[in-house]
């Protein structure tokens, strides 16, 4: 108090001021701190065509944007590992036997997929890409195969008959007869989604939604005490706008398979593009559609072909095994069915 009074009227001026700009730099401390961890209430988002589909990575946390576009950017790493089609990528070059030594990324998913190959009991076979391709859904104009080359390619379509072994730098040898190809479309994008979700935990974002065309993962709670919405379109939809069922989603991933993802018609008759390895066609069961709800993506993207394949009463029984996996059956009569445990996720206005 004496040593304030012992100020000149413009040091105590100063110090006034000072003081004012001290206290106005904290609150606008205060506030950049309050929005790092406050929620947004409209997102940061980046969106892009990679992977053949339309993504969309939207942050409801307060964080850079070059942390989404770095997000981004893993579709393109991880597409040079799993694309069958993309000439520079790793599984293009185990299918073509250019190489049989391969990273444990790569190794990963292919094991993962061949225990859902065993699970479904070859109904679903990661190995169906010497007939995937010949059916070239991704074409501006598909067309049906020639019956012949069908069956010539389905002699090479056998997931028992494909090995991994470890080496001793973490790589993994890859043995697999002449001709089969690896088809890894199936379970391919639950697994960049995770990966995608991991980087951006480590970066921050706690509250975000990852959309790899309609393959959604979300990462915790829109805000306090409310969940994201998700809409699940309507199968052949006019509009394409119209939703099946909406969701209410914490944390966990949403992942439909159909026979409307891709597909046409050829002499009135409809072909799409999940295949029965038995036939080399495609499945004729009656769905529609199957949405998976579960913690991870690649699960969810996993079970949701491998229950597609396995048809409603085997893939429902299939995901009646599972403790916190849910899922929707569509049938081609727009019935839906819902596991015992899928009610929680209904959001019913
Ligand atoms: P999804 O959209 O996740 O259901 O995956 C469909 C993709 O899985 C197709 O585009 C093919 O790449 C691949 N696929 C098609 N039929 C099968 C099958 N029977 N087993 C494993 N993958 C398949
Ligand atoms: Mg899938």
């Amino acid at each position: 108090m004496m040593k304030l009074n012992l100020l000149t009227p413009i040091k105590r001026r100063w110090l006034s001021i000072l003081t004012a700009l001290c206290m106005s730099v904290s609150a606008l401390f205060c506030i950049t701190g309050c929005m790092g961890d406050n929620v947004l209430t409209t997102p940061i988002t980046v969106t892009d065509y990679k992977l053949n589909t339309y993504v969309r990575i939207s942050s409801y946390s307060n964080v850079r944007k070059e942390i989404l576009t770095d997000a981004l950017k893993l579709c393109d790493t991880y597409e040079h590992i799993f694309s069958r089609t993309l000439a520079s990528s790793e599984l293009y070059k185990v299918n073509h036997k250019e190489t049989n030594i391969i990273s444990s990324e790569l190794a990963t998913l292919i094991n993962i997929g061949l225990e859902y190959s065993e699970i479904s009991n070859g109904a679903f076979d990661i190995t169906i890409g010497s007939v995937s391709s010949i059916w070239d859904f991704t074409s501006e104009t598909p067309r049906v195969p020639d019956d012949n080359k069908i069956k010539q390619a389905l002699s090479f379509v056998d997931y028992t008959k494909v090995h991994l072994t470890e080496n001793s730098d973490g790589t993994y040898t890859i043995d697999m007869p002449e001709g089969t190809c690896l088809d890894l479309g199936a379970i391919a994008k639950g697994y960049i989604a995770d990966r995608i979700k991991d980087y951006l935990l480590e970066h921050n974002v706690s509250r975000g939604i990852i959309n790899l065309g309609g393959n959604v993962l979300c990462i915790g709670q829109k805000k306090n005490d409310t969940d994201f919405g998700i809409g699940v379109k309507q199968p052949f939809a006019q509009d394409g706008s119209s939703l099946m069922e909406t969701l209410s989603i914490n944390d966990s991933s949403v992942v439909s398979s159909g026979t409307y993802e891709r597909y046409f018609y050829e002499d009135d008759k409809f072909y799409h593009h999940i295949l029965n390895p038995s036939t080399g066609y495609p499945y004729d069961n009656e769905l529609w559609d199957v949405t998976i709800l579960s913690s991870d993506s690649t699960t969810g993207d996993c079970l949701s072909t491998v229950c597609f394949v396995l048809g409603l009463d085997k893939g429902m029984n299939l995901i009646e095994s599972y403790e916190g996996v849910e899922a929707i059956f569509m049938t081609s009569d727009n019935t839906k069915h819902y596991s015992s445990g899928a009610d929680k996720y209904l959001s019913r206005q």
